[in-house]
């Protein structure tokens, strides 16, 4: 800039109206778009607020025709003029600052702009990384502002709901003891007790539930967790999750605050109304009747058990794997405007169901009132037994997946079932949440061969489990829940284990024996001897739900600077190397792996 003063804003650039007309202003902001239309000149200038139409009569001092022939797209610049009404056929409706434009007295320069790598624009078909490496330019467009400022709606009525309660903000460290919860720990390494380590929280959990030890009574935090984890689909490195834990609360309770929650924050940021109460279903119904533990509750395509017909049919997979104390499942795929169910698109189908572990996929089609294609001929005795029982129509297209593991048959037909949803357009704009409960506590480990938690190892078991957990860990359903929206896992939570003892017997069978336990958890042990109050929680993971509110399919497009698919950032370049003097003062170095 000259040494001229700085022509500072009176407006942004989208706050001028009609009733605006003949007000002098000051608009600072960035050349959007910039065109010449003979002597005329316009120029869209941007800010945060909106785009505001500029323009540099015909009848322009030399001084401004030569400010205005200088400007490149992304200059930063300051106009003053005045403000008049467009002609009737130039009103653009589109803008929201359609109905005038400025007419530009004096052009300012603010600071100029490098050729740009690419254009600020709502839509950009540059590459992620590309985007990522320029950052802070991608964030200029509309899309980005937008969502930004949506994470920031949301996170403010969050905030707001839990203001007006007797719930308390309350920090937790980012520098703790490493506990296992379940992924990798991101480790630091400590300068002044060389050789050890602080651990970056993969989720505040063991603290807050100290902090109901200590007799808080109900915290929330918007907290930042940290995983480790091999770069794989939408994950970050870092994401952030609405913690929230209580006391001298029952499942209910915990769910009942969430619904309400969750209700005010649509109400707020979207002027959604969101049903008062969400539906609840158990575990085990989620996985026969959707396929899954966080399903779409959008449309229905409902799995259902084929065993009654199968058992009558000539197919011996289907017979063998019945006989074998297996599971055959199927579910009505319905014939809709614009999709062929052809051999190419069962086969998709059928790739979506081998990735969950089933071998195939068999399939027939209703065609004249007659079973035809795929298995059909195998069901010939009791063609209309399966028209009577699938309720299946013309045209319609029955797929089903036989298993011996009921939890592969279901995963797998379930996957099928989503894929559909996706290709029959029945993905609609709606909200629809769901709460899944009664989670078996437990999950078999193959790879090192014993029961770890399936949530995490503080989470209560359901009290009829109590005399079981160590004969038979697998079927132990814990206090658990999920808060399912549109497909994705929402938040987890659970009414947590209050007593030292039960708490041992936890770790035990998640193969913690009682000094490991003390070593690794001693902390919270020795807490609990200290009258810990009955007590639970939940956490909402913000990314996700900035996500689907603002329907984008990726978690990096609501987070201001993400890393990339390959965990990494390529703006500004890290991880990186770092100075060997750093690395001594912590008393590492680094050891190069042998190349293979
Ligand atoms: N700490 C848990 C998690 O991050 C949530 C909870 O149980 O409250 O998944």
């Amino acid at each position: 800039m000259s040494e001229e003063v700085f022509l500072q804003r009176t407006e942004t650039c989208g706050s001028l109206r009609a009733s605006d007309e003949g007000k002098r202003v000051i608009l600072n902001g960035w050349v959007h778009r910039d065109r010449n239309h003979g002597a005329l000149h316009f120029i869209n200038l941007r800010d945060h607020y909106g785009l505001t139409q500029v323009v540099v009569d015909d009848d322009a001092s030399a001084e401004l025709s030569a400010a205005a022939a200088a400007l490149k797209l992304e200059y930063c610049i300051a106009v003053e003029g005045i403000v008049r009404k467009r002609p009737d056929s130039m009103i653009n409706p589109d803008m929201e600052t359609g109905e005038i434009e400025v007419k530009a007295e004096k052009i300012q320069i603010l600071s100029q702009c490098d050729v740009l790598p690419f254009m600020i624009d709502e839509e950009t078909n540059s590459k992620e990384d590309f985007r990522l490496k320029y950052r802070f330019l991608d964030l200029r467009s509309f899309g980005m502002q937008k969502r930004i400022k949506l994470r920031h709606e949301i996170v403010k009525a969050i905030r707001e709901y839990f203001y007006k309660t007797d719930f308390m903000e309350i920090e937790t460290p980012t520098l703790i003891r490493s506990t296992p919860e379940g992924a990798r720990d991101f480790l630091v390494p400590s300068r002044i007790y060389q050789g050890k380590f602080f651990a970056l929280p993969q989720s505040p959990q063991l603290y807050k539930q100290l902090l109901m030890v200590s007799g808080m009574d109900k915290y929330f935090q918007i907290a930042r967790c940290y995983r480790d984890e091999d770069p794989r689909g939408d994950r970050q490195l870092e994401f952030t999750q609405l913690d929230v834990e209580m006391s001298f609360v029952k499942r209910d309770d915990v769910l009942s605050l969430m619904e309400d929650l969750m209700g005010e924050v649509f109400k707020k940021v979207q002027n959604v109304e969101l049903p008062k109460k969400f539906v609840r279903l158990a575990y085990n119904d989620a996985l026969n009747t959707y396929g899954c533990d966080k399903p779409d509750l959008r449309f229905g395509i409902e799995l259902h058990d084929a065993a009654s017909f199968a058992a009558n049919s000539t197919f011996s997979l289907f017979t063998d794997t019945l006989k074998a104390g297996g599971h055959v499942k199927y579910l009505v795929a319905p014939k809709t405007e614009g999709v062929d169910y052809t051999r190419k698109y069962i086969t998709a189908l059928e790739d979506a169901a081998k990735v969950y572990g089933a071998k195939g996929m068999a399939w027939m089609k209703v065609q004249e009132g007659k079973l035809t294609g795929g298995v059909s001929k195998y069901f010939a005795e009791n063609e209309a037994e399966v028209i009577k029982e699938t309720g299946a129509k013309e045209g319609d297209l029955i797929c089903f997946v036989a298993h011996e593991d009921w939890k592969k048959c279901c995963n797998s037909l379930g996957a099928v079932r989503s894929k559909l949803g996706a290709d029959l357009g029945l993905l609609s704009d709606s909200y629809a949440f769901c709460w899944i409960v009664d989670f078996p506590l437990f999950e078999y480990n193959e790879e090192e061969g014993h029961w770890e938690a399936a949530h995490h190892m503080f989470s209560m078991p359901q009290e009829e489990y109590l005399d079981t957990l160590e004969s038979d860990p697998g079927s132990v359903k814990g206090d658990l829940y999920d808060l399912v929206l549109n497909g994705y896992e929402l938040a987890s939570g659970s009414i947590r284990i209050h007593d030292i003892e039960l708490q041992k017997r936890i770790f035990r069978i998640c193969n913690f024996p009682d000094d490991v336990a003390q070593e690794r958890f001693g902390f919270l042990l020795d807490a609990f001897k200290f009258s810990p109050p009955p007590h639970g929680g939940i956490a909402p993971g913000i990314d996700r739900l900035c996500m689907i509110m603002s329907k984008v399919n990726t978690i990096r497009e609501v987070i201001a600077f993400p890393k990339n698919t390959a965990a990494m950032s390529p703006m500004d370049n890290c991880p990186e190397t770092v100075e060997p003097k750093q690395l001594e003062e912590l008393g590492l170095s680094i050891v190069k792996k042998e190349e293979k």
